[in-house]
């Protein structure tokens, strides 16, 4: 898995934050002028894998995810995705939620 091999360092990544169990780093091909990866360190597939067993990483990943904004600028606003399958478009099957912010984005979602 490409984002297990970021968290080991096996890939190089530009890191935004990092802790015990979460890291962001800024995607390889953004979509917008800031765009930030948040992922688990534990490897879960994506949203349908999330359990009540997991689910405290996923409330701490939201605490941080507004810390991640500040930091980056993005008091104007930004928008949190998480493709979850196929038809999503998800490329990367470990869970991650991309923070796109840095200009205003379409208004469109889908
Ligand atoms: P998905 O399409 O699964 O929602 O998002 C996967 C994201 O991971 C894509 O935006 C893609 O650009 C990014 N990505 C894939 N491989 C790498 C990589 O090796 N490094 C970084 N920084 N981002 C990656
Ligand atoms: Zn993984």
């Amino acid at each position: 898995c490409i984002f297990c091999k970021i968290i080991k360092g096996e890939i190089p990544s530009k890191k935004a934050y990092e802790d015990d169990t979460v890291v962001a780093f800024f995607d390889i091909q953004p979509q917008a002028p800031v765009h930030i990866v948040v992922i688990p360190k534990e490897h879960i597939e994506n949203m349908n894998g999330i359990t009540a067993d997991n689910s405290d990483v996923i409330a701490h990943i939201f605490e941080v995810i507004p810390q991640i904004a500040k930091e980056n600028n993005l008091a104007d606003g930004y928008r949190v995705v998480s493709n979850c399958g196929a038809n999503a478009g998800q490329t990367v099957f470990h869970l991650h939620f991309h923070i796109l912010g840095g200009e205003k984005l379409n208004t469109t979602m889908a």
